[in-house]
């Protein structure tokens, strides 16, 4: 996981923007849902669950508000793992409603 910051990197660019629209910019912490302020949390893309050699590169994120992005970034190593998941499930949600969008137009039609 990295810290936000600013990144002339385009790619990195890319997934922010790809992050912020896929969660409406809300925070995606369970139950939260808080929109002002918020951040993305990157992932970093790894090798063999390491850093990628002088890689900086994200390869996903998640939308966080203030207080839980200090949360996360405060106990990184217990968090780890649960913001991986949380992507995972956010990723999976969004892929359900692609398909249910999908459906609903090939009945409608
Ligand atoms: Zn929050």
């Amino acid at each position: 996981m990295a810290t936000p910051k600013k990144n002339k990197s385009t790619h990195n660019e890319e997934i922010r923007t790809y992050v912020l629209k896929r969660d409406n910019k809300r925070c995606q912490w369970p139950g939260c849902g808080s929109m002002p302020d918020t951040e993305v949390l990157f992932l970093i893309e790894t090798e063999n669950g390491n850093p990628a050699a002088g890689s900086q590169k994200y390869k996903n994120g998640i939308t966080l508000c203030p207080k839980h992005m200090e949360i996360v970034n405060l106990h990184d190593k217990a968090f780890g793992p649960l913001i991986f998941d949380l992507i995972q499930l956010v990723e999976f949600e969004r892929d359900l409603q692609e398909t249910e969008k999908l459906y609903k137009e090939l009945l409608n039609n």
